[in-house]
């Protein structure tokens, strides 16, 4: 990791109007001074550096360098982070939006021992025409419009009907 927050800084306020300063000391001891209005900007300021390290302030948050970034790197890195963290969340959304609908389709699959029972009350044959052919199990009152998979709701249908009745539907 390149960049990583920085935890456990200590910042002292010190001096006062143009000279106000901040005194920055990090979790092991070493301390830097900041011109205060420089931390009122956005884009990355370098505090200062502890052996490899250099410790950097971007919009309030600081953050330990071990690459040697320059300012736009440093502003590159983590807009890249962040464009990333997105693209993450966007994809998992995704893909929860898939499990739902998986899940929701299997709730609307019609139970084997309801088709079968459906299958012999209707004598194998559509309910309407009385086709033989290209038969299909068709909720009465459609899934979307609030019908169950309960027998009274199931009858068979030939493919030219059951089409014929979602036209009429919509
Ligand atoms: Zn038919």
């Amino acid at each position: 990791m390149p960049l990583t927050r920085a935890t456990s800084i200590q910042v002292e306020r010190a001096g006062f109007w143009f000279f106000a300063e901040w005194h920055v000391t990090t979790s092991d001891g070493a301390s830097f001074r900041v011109p205060s209005r420089r931390l009122r900007d956005t884009s990355p300021v370098r505090a200062g550096e502890q052996g490899a390290r250099t410790l950097w302030h971007v919009d309030g948050e600081w953050y330990w360098d071990t690459d040697g970034l320059t300012a736009e790197e440093v502003e590159l890195t983590l807009w890249d982070r962040d464009r990333k963290r997105e693209a993450r969340f966007e994809r998992l959304r995704k893909v929860r939006a898939r499990e739902e609908d998986l899940a929701s389709a299997r709730r609307e699959r019609i139970p084997d021992e309801v088709r079968a029972f459906v299958w012999h009350r209707d004598d194998g044959r559509c309910t309407q025409c009385g086709a033989e052919d290209d038969l299909q199990f068709d909720h009465v009152i459609p899934v979307a419009k609030g019908g169950g998979n309960a027998p009274e709701n199931i009858q068979v249908l030939c493919g030219d009907c059951n089409r014929a009745k979602s036209d009429s539907i919509v």
